[in-house]
């Protein structure tokens, strides 16, 4: 090789070396730049921990410092916690999962009194066993491990019942322990001594004050009696005294001790009823009774009272419904007349109607009935709707009242009714009215009075000529109901438009104005109707029959009542119909069907009445008020006399007093009943005459054989009512006409 090739190839070589030297710097440069770019990054990294380091130092320095004041404060509360526990009274403990008592308070312990094995570690069955060795707590009767099993069982019950037991030192303690979470069980002992004595305090004057109680009705049934035996005096001889003649004022003096009387009478029996319901010592007498008859015995008493208002009292006793049923017929009337008595009360001009409806029970329990007493009056205002329910409650206050009344009217009916199972409610509206529902469910009695009177075929109209809308309405239902035709009419002109024919029977209003000073019977006879005509009347009806009417019903009258005087007035209006001619004379004479005409019957013989009354005013006082009747009476001193007085001739009716000396009225009565069961006798009703008015006498007088309780004063009304309604078909009417107003 030459030389130049040698320098070429060196200078080659040479190059190639100095461009790998530049290389290897490039990398060399590259490396460092990358070796300075991590020992930043490992210097950043580094300070970086160092920083989160310190503040971790920091941290876990404050959480030291916490939990330090923490757990300071921890023990501060379970210091003051336990304080606490040791401050109250009660005993508290707390026993694990094993039933190891956890801790437990200083009043826990107590009983123990400082028995070192009583404490946290002793095991519940221990501490019971303690219990019973030292005779802590009175076992109450039971053997000790009886009593150990008892408190072991009930403390390893699911639901631990609380349990109350007394210390030896007397106290009484009443533990109440709970299951807390994982198994704890935290006992609480509260002492309740003071309890128990506070409640055997309460209990003894319960018990004096039930004694009070009874004593109180004791006291209520005696001043009863002794109020109302003067009392027979006072209203039964101004009744009599009423009835003489008397000047104006001497009139007025006479009807105030009347009505004082009868007001004080009501008021006794209001608080007496009230006391009884209160002691709940009332209770029904379910037995067959008649309920329309009811209503209309409550109508008939109310009728005094209406006499000279303008209010018109009716009733609308559904023609579908039976009339009999099985309840108290006395507490249903005192239902009626306290709702009837209310709306006569408070309404001035109007009318009263009681309206009853019913439908069978679907639960087949007999009938569901729906009472209202409607009426026209002042009505309440509906924020005292529920008010004047309550006891001694009124819608006037004491300062303005106008009506008189003690507010326990409504509250005895409400609890009746509810004794019944019954509803009661009130819808009304100042200066419209008021009506007062009830409803009842009572089982229908087997009806045994005769089936209603039938209307002859050959009818042609019952012509009902009425003033009073609502009795018209009602009349001309009953009518139709029977499938008749009636003409209802407001007037005797309407009534003349209707032009009344032989065939037709007119049912007249006594009340209706025939413009002159004729009667709306001599009106219509003048008219030319020869006609029945049936005379509603609520006046004296003897003057009806007078003037040519040829049967009168006072009213408000029972629908059984009604139908039998339009079935016998209608034989004639057929019979007038067929012939077309006029009957003529009325008196007297006999229908075509041979049934004499009312009025014109002779019964055979007088009604017989015995009353056996010891007391001789009494018995004075019953002589005046039966003096008018055409009655055969005979009077027994005693209920010896009265049985003897029986068996000799049975009478209709007995007046039974009951305090009576040898025999008295029960024993009577039973002695007369037993004999008519042995002999076929006829037995008599007996109506009981009693002056202790306590409920409890009156149901036990009808549980003893007595068909209904009169309570002294005797009511004139009253009697005379029950007399009517005993007397037998085959006896002369008691009553003369002008009496059975009398009796209303
Ligand atoms: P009393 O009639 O003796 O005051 P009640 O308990 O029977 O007591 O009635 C309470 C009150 O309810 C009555 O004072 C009266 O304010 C009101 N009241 C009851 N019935 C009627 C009625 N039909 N119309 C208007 N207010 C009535």
């Amino acid at each position: 090789m030459n030389e130049p090739d040698l320098l070429a190839r060196e200078r080659r070589a040479r190059l190639a070396a100095e461009r790998l030297l530049d290389l290897k710097q490039a990398e060399l440069h590259d490396a460092n730049r990358r070796l300075a770019a991590h020992a930043r990054a490992l210097s950043d990294e580094i300070v970086e921990t160092r920083e989160e380091t310190e503040t971790l130092k920091e941290r876990t320095s404050d959480a030291l410092v916490r939990l330090e004041t923490a757990t300071a404060q921890t023990l501060i509360a379970e210091r003051r916690l336990w304080q606490s526990v040791e401050t109250i009274r009660d005993g508290f403990a707390v026993w694990d999962a094993s039933e190891v008592m956890v801790a437990a308070n200083a009043a826990y312990l107590e009983p123990f009194d400082g028995m070192e094995a009583v404490g946290p570690g002793i095991s519940y069955a221990e501490m019971l066993r303690i219990v019973v060795d030292e005779g802590i707590a009175d076992l109450e009767g039971s053997l000790p491990d009886a009593w150990i099993a008892g408190m072991l069982a009930r403390w390893r019950g699911d639901q631990i019942a609380d349990r109350v037991i007394r210390l030896w030192s007397g106290k009484s303690i009443q533990l109440t322990d709970r299951r807390g979470e994982g198994g704890d069980t935290v006992s609480l002992a509260l002492d309740i001594t003071d309890r128990v004595r506070y409640e055997a305090e309460l209990k003894e004057a319960h018990r004096k004050a039930e004694a009070a109680s009874r004593a109180k009705s004791a006291f209520l049934a005696n001043m009863s009696h002794e109020i109302r035996t003067p009392m027979n005096g006072v209203v039964g001889m101004a009744d009599l005294l009423a009835d003489t003649a008397l000047d104006e004022e001497q009139r007025l003096f006479v009807e105030t001790i009347k009505t004082s009387g009868e007001a004080l009478l009501t008021l006794i029996n209001d608080v007496l009823d009230y006391s009884k319901i209160e002691a709940e010592k009332l209770t029904l007498h379910p037995d067959p009774f008649d309920l329309e008859r009811a209503i209309h015995e409550v109508m008939l008493l109310m009728r005094p009272s209406l006499r000279d208002s303008d209010v018109s009292l009716a009733l609308d006793y559904d023609i579908f419904m039976p009339t009999r049923f099985i309840g108290d017929a006395g507490r249903v009337r005192q239902i009626l007349t306290n709702l009837v008595g209310n709306a006569v009360k408070f309404t001035r001009k109007g009318h009263v109607l009681v309206r009853v409806v019913g439908f069978p029970d679907p639960a087949g329990n007999g009938q569901c009935i729906r009472l209202s007493v409607e009426d026209t009056g002042v009505g309440i205002p509906p924020d005292m709707a529920e008010h004047i329910f309550g006891e001694f409650n009124q819608v006037e206050d004491e300062r303005n009242r106008s009506f008189e009344g003690t507010g326990l009217g409504l509250a005895i009916t409400q609890r009746l009714v509810r004794l019944m199972r019954g509803d009661i409610w009130v819808d009304s509206e100042p200066g419209v009215g008021s009506c007062f529902g009830v409803s009842l469910t009572l089982p229908v009695a087997e009806d045994d009075s005769p089936p209603l009177a039938q209307i002859p075929e050959g009818v042609s109209r019952i012509l009902i000529a009425d003033a009073q809308d609502t009795s018209r309405l009602i009349l001309a239902r009953q009518v139709e109901a029977l499938g008749l035709a009636a003409v209802a009419v407001p007037s005797l002109a309407a009534l003349a438009q209707a032009a009344p024919a032989p065939g037709d029977l007119v049912v007249l209003d006594g009340g209706l104005s025939s413009g002159a000073e004729e009667s709306p019977v001599r009106h219509l006879r003048k008219a030319g109707f020869s006609g029945p005509i049936l005379l509603m009347a609520d006046t004296a009806p003897g003057a009806g029959l007078a003037d040519g009417a040829d049967a009168v019903l006072a009213r408000p009258c029972r629908r059984r009542e009604f139908l039998a005087a339009l079935a016998d007035l209608g034989q004639r209006a057929a019979g007038q119909a067929a012939t077309a001619c006029d009957t003529g004379a009325r008196k007297g004479a006999r229908t075509d069907a041979g049934t004499p005409e009312p009025g014109a019957l002779a019964p055979m013989r007088a009604m017989r009445i015995l009353a056996a009354e010891d007391n001789r005013t009494n018995r004075l006082v019953f002589g005046k008020i039966v003096k008018a009747l055409d009655i055969d009476l005979t009077f027994a001193e005693n209920g010896q006399q009265a049985v003897e007085a029986y068996m000799a001739c049975p009478p209709d009716l007995v007046f039974m007093d009951i305090s009576m000396p040898l025999v008295d009225g029960t024993e009577a009565t039973r002695l007369i009943r037993a004999h008519a069961r042995d002999t076929g006798l006829p037995a008599p009703r007996i109506v009981a005459m009693t002056a202790h008015a306590m409920d409890g006498d009156a149901e036990a007088l009808l549980a003893r054989g007595l068909d209904r309780v009169l309570t002294k004063p005797l009511r004139k009304a009253l009697i005379l009512e029950e007399i009517a309604n005993a007397c037998p078909a085959e006896c002369r009417p008691p009553l003369p006409a002008a009496e059975t107003t009398a009796a209303e």
